[in-house]
């Protein structure tokens, strides 16, 4: 799961920042609105928490323009203002949360978690299946049959990815942004690695779903018709 924080309070964001970490999420910063929005509009994203007073841009532009652009990644809305005005009017526009500034850590965490299991897609269930393939999220197990084989962290997000976009190609870009991250220094041969990995799992559990590479694009995943 991965949060952006929009916040131009710099030491606010990086509060936020450690506690959304500690609590197992991985979570980027942007301390203005036009940033943020450029950020949002990429999709990576879980949830996004947005301050409504930035810079450049105002909270509540940012959430219109990511909602007329497609972008239906769930808004936490953050204010210091209180006035019942704000909170209609984010709202309307189509935050998903509101919450006023002070608050209790356990408060946001509260909301980022019931954020995150609105995405029917992602918290529905936890075991996602693809073809003769079953993946466990809460034992990170990739089963077929009677087979089955345990996935570190990364293979996990990885074969996660591919099998909640089944019927489309991920980019490497895509791949690197979701599961390492802006900050970290993995490049393309990363993915390659990674992929080579779970290849050697599916064929493992003698599975008939393949990764298929797409030259110069990316992966997806190819099984036969049931
Ligand atoms: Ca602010």
């Amino acid at each position: 799961m991965r949060v952006l924080i929009i916040e131009d309070e710099v030491r606010l964001a990086a509060t936020l920042q450690d506690l959304l970490e500690l609590n197992g999420y991985a979570a980027d910063v942007r301390h203005d609105g036009e940033a943020g929005l450029d950020e949002a509009l990429t999709g990576i994203y879980d949830v996004v928490i947005l301050d409504v007073m930035l810079p450049k841009m105002d909270g509540f532009t940012v959430l219109r323009r990511l909602r007329e652009a497609g972008g239906a990644t769930p808004i936490l809305m953050l204010t210091a203002r209180s006035e019942l005005s704000d909170r209609v009017e984010g709202l309307d526009r189509g935050a998903d949360y509101y919450l006023t500034k002070p608050f209790e850590p356990r408060e946001l965490m509260a909301c980022v978690r019931a954020l995150t299991r609105r995405q029917p897609e992602l918290r529905n269930t936890d075991v996602l299946s693809c073809g003769d393939l079953s993946l466990d999220k809460s034992s990170f197990t990739l089963s077929c049959g009677e087979r089955n084989v345990r996935l570190s962290r990364k293979e996990f997000d990885m074969m996660e990815l591919f099998m909640l976009n089944q019927k489309q190609v991920i980019t490497k870009e895509n791949l690197l942004l979701k599961i390492w991250g802006y900050e970290s220094d993995a490049e393309d041969n990363n993915v390659e690695v990674y992929v080579s990995f779970l290849r050697r799992k599916l064929e493992h559990l003698r599975s008939q779903v393949k990764i298929r590479t797409i030259r110069m694009v990316g992966y997806c995943l190819e099984y036969p018709a049931p």
